[in-house]
């Protein structure tokens, strides 16, 4: 049975794609099946795991209007190690389409069941936005991994986002839960930053993941080579911190309880 985790924050730059991509290259380096589902238009997932967006015979928009299967619409990261479910710009009219559609929250949850058995993880980079997009990611996850980079204005946005969560928890989808938020972009020398990272443990406790991802050039540059920073610079402190993440999330799955279990989110 795979784990579902989407990654998510309402703000854009926040690490979102970074984050879904190398904790997807992290997780294949460590012996884990994995598909990575791309869910927002811009398509950067996709790209970041090379593969050509403009090329897709077929995409997560065709899973999402039943045109396709998973296994039908599925490209192979390489480099990477993983699978991918494209998006390309066709993705944003799906938005629209949805909307008249029967089972428009569930869409993604129906054809990832169908492919449960071919992954251990699977995992969903949202859009910025909590659109019916991020709605299908959510109703289709057991949990949600919040990157942040430690700034002021992060906390704020954060209040949204697990009251958001909450909501989707209570109304349509049981099984969701926050599973933690993770620091990146991370600088200690700056203090503002240390100062937050301390107010997020002092909050959210046991939701802060341990590993904190820093700033590091080569995770930014990675994309241009259409690769995943865990793969173009594997010695690097962004890659060796994103393979200390996938190891962290291995752990903290195989610890879990069984989902019969009631689920707390943070209080
Ligand atoms: P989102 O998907 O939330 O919009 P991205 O993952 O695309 O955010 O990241 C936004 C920008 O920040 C990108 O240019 C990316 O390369 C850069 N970036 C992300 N994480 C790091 C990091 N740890 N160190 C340096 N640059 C980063
Ligand atoms: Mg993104």
């Amino acid at each position: 049975m795979s784990r579902i985790f989407c990654i998510a924050n309402q703000k854009g730059g926040v690490g979102k794609t970074t984050t879904s991509v190398n904790l997807a290259a992290g997780l294949a380096r460590v012996g884990q099946r994995v598909l990575l589902v791309d869910l927002d238009p811009q398509g950067n997932a996709t790209m970041g795991s090379g593969v050509d967006k403009r090329k897709l015979e077929a995409s997560v928009y065709d899973v999402l209007l039943e045109s396709a299967s998973v296994a039908e619409a599925r490209s192979r990261s390489e480099s990477g190690g993983y699978d991918v479910l494209g998006a390309n710009r066709e993705l944003a009219g799906a938005e629209v389409e949805l909307v008249a559609l029967e089972h428009r929250n569930e869409r993604l949850r129906r054809a990832l069941k169908a492919a449960d058995a071919d992954y251990d993880f699977v995992l969903i980079d949202c859009p910025p936005s909590l659109s019916l997009l991020t709605l299908n990611g959510l109703c289709s996850a057991h949990g949600v991994i919040v990157p942040m980079q430690c700034e002021y204005f992060a906390l704020e946005g954060l209040t949204d986002l697990v009251n958001t969560i909450k909501q989707v928890h209570a109304n349509l989808n049981r099984d969701l839960e926050l599973i933690g938020l993770l620091r990146v972009m991370f600088d200690p020398r700056i203090t503002l930053q240390t100062q937050v990272s301390d107010q997020l443990k002092a909050h959210f406790g046991e939701k802060v993941f341990d590993t904190v991802i820093p700033r590091n050039v080569r995770l930014a540059e990675a994309p241009s080579y259409g690769l995943p920073g865990v793969v173009f610079d594997p010695a690097s402190k962004g890659a060796q911190a994103f393979i200390d993440f996938a190891r962290e999330m291995v752990a903290r799955v195989s610890s879990a309880a069984p989902s019969t279990t009631p689920h707390t989110l943070v209080g």
